[in-house]
């Protein structure tokens, strides 16, 4: 593939797309961008200074903490101010935090900006909730997945096992669907389907063969694309 693309993939927790877009990335050799990591750093952040229930300080802390992502050898890690951050961001506290957070309209504007300045240059696989609709309405390709809740629910509860962490699965589901809730109905960029966002269900897909079916679209895209391409040369 000679263009360098945008390929964004949205959907809720659990739904296939971390491993998706990293394989991906890797595939393709592009970028990988886990843009929840960086409301999981602030919301870190926000629960570590006690100030989850006040807007202007949280805006402040984002506005003074530098927050950067990496991606290597198949490990994504986020760093605030230089302090690995990676494990913290992944706990049952941010969990229960992270979709209130996120909501907060100066919080999405500077984590959008910075995202569009990550991806500008093309070759990036970007996941999250409004990659397609907001952060890069022009992007390339873009899927949307989504799964049932009872399979969403059980490989979340088996990535936190591996993790060392035995949370019940009634708990992981009602996090699940409580930040759904949260992400879909609120004012900001909320949780939807793009309308050129290709759906996929993953609730019966292996991983190859969701990447597999990805990877093909993409193909088609770059295939219709280039005419387009070629005169860009
Ligand atoms: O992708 P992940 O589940 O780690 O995202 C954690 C939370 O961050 C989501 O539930 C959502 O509240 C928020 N988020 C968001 N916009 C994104 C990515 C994540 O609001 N682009």
């Amino acid at each position: 593939m000679s263009k360098k693309l945008i390929v964004a993939i949205d959907g809720p927790a659990g739904s296939g797309k971390s491993t998706t877009a990293k394989l991906l990335a890797n595939k393709l050799e592009y970028l990988y961008l886990d843009t929840g990591a960086m409301y999981r750093a602030i919301t870190f952040l926000a629960l570590k200074h006690n100030i989850t229930g006040n807007e202007p300080e949280i805006v402040e802390l984002l506005k003074r903490t530098e927050i950067e992502l990496t991606y290597t050898d198949g490990v994504s890690k986020v760093f605030a101010d230089k302090v690995d951050l990676s494990e913290e961001i992944r706990s049952q506290e941010v969990n229960s935090n992270v979709s209130e957070i996120s909501k907060i309209k100066q919080i999405r504007q500077i984590l959008v900006e910075k995202q569009r300045q990550i991806g500008a240059l093309g070759g990036i696989v970007m996941e999250g909730r409004d990659i397609g609709t907001v952060v890069f309405p022009n992007a390339d390709v873009k899927f949307f997945l989504t799964a049932s809740i009872d399979e969403r629910t059980k490989r979340r509860t088996k990535e936190m096992q591996e993790k060392g962490k035995h949370i019940p699965e009634d708990i992981v589901k009602e996090n699940l669907l409580n930040r759904d809730k949260i992400d879909s109905s609120r004012k900001e960029s909320p949780l939807q389907k793009a309308k050129d966002a290709i759906g996929v269900d993953t609730s019966s897909l292996s991983i190859d063969e969701q990447v597999n079916f990805i990877y093909k679209e993409i193909y088609k895209v770059v295939e219709q694309k280039r005419p387009h391409f070629e005169q860009d040369k």
